[in-house]
């Protein structure tokens, strides 16, 4: 009879959070991980996969293999006619100016869907379509829910091979407390990784991208002139699509920062801090709102 097969696994975005597990996986102090897995939209900016390029060495040195996944180009499957269909939630303005916004369906097919997979392949599922794990067969998953995100704790995506862990909650470590740690070990540049044309990104975002890395704003702007009418498969919308809240193309939407007392004025409306600073809740696999209308 075969040993049933027990395996400690990261979902690895490669953001702050996930960072700090990551390497305290490698330095020990989180005991026993079997491999990490990174989700590849394939739209990253180059500084998140050049982030997952040298967390990939600190994991070759401790014997932890990562995996990296993906189902796809999104930019591109969202721009090529004959490639798959892709729902985003992008900025809606209807045909009779109502506001709407694209269904949410973006993170579930590009993240947590390819990791799915690699996990039951992981666990023994046979190809090709690694359905079936066999019985006995478990997997922890390790999740980088900080304290200040355990609102996002929940049981979607549950089944009977995998349980979830999140060892930030057991340090009790805040976002902040992992950017101080992150600091002082040498890792102070992790970036947050979403798709390079998120709409969930916030003015901030935006005004980085515009200001720090011109081709990759250039591509944004691009992108969001390609989708007006929605992506290139399926019916067209009748109303139009942006990439950015106020629903005018990026390169002339309101991205700039407000004054102080601009600010000042606006700080009861939380809307405003979502245009700043984009969706809280970014794009973990595990937070993930898929399907959802947003
Ligand atoms: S980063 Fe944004 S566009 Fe990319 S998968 Fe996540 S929600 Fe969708």
């Amino acid at each position: 009879m075969t040993a049933s097969i027990r395996l400690k696994l990261l979902s690895l975005g490669a953001g702050v959070q996930s960072t700090v597990l990551a390497l305290m996986a490698c330095d020990g102090t989180l005991a026993g991980l079997d491999g990490a897995i990174f989700a590849d939209t394939g739209w990253e900016p180059p500084n998140v996969y050049r982030q997952v390029d040298k967390l990939e060495v600190e994991f070759s040195r401790a014997g932890i293999p990562l995996y990296r996944v993906s189902v796809g180009n999104i930019r591109n499957d969202i721009t090529d006619p004959e490639s798959r269909f892709a729902s985003v939630p992008w900025f809606i303005r209807n045909p009779d100016g109502s506001e709407g916004m694209g269904r949410r369906q973006c993170t579930s097919e590009y993240k947590l869907r390819p990791i799915g997979l690699k996990v039951r392949e992981l666990l023994g599922a046979k190809y090709p379509d690694f359905r079936s794990v066999p019985r006995g067969n478990t997997a922890e998953q390790w999740i980088g829910f900080s304290t200040d995100e355990i609102h996002r704790v929940n049981d979607k995506q549950a089944n009977l091979y995998t349980t979830k862990r999140y060892p930030l909650l057991d340090l009790d470590m805040s976002r902040k407390d992992c950017e101080r740690w992150l600091r002082a070990s040498g890792w102070g540049d992790t970036a947050k990784s979403a798709c390079i044309g998120c709409p969930f990104h916030g003015n901030a975002a935006w005004r980085d991208l515009r200001d720090n890395h011109p081709e990759e704003w250039s591509d944004a702007v691009e992108f969001d002139r390609l989708i007006r009418k929605g992506g290139a498969r399926g019916e067209p919308l009748r109303g139009e699509a942006f990439l950015h809240r106020s629903r005018v193309p990026l390169d002339l939407a309101p991205i700039d920062r407000v004054t102080a007392n601009e600010w000042h004025d606006r700080q009861t409306d939380i809307f405003d801090e979502l245009a700043e600073f984009g969706d809280p809740d970014g794009c973990s696999p595990y937070g993930c709102r898929s399907g959802e209308a947003a």
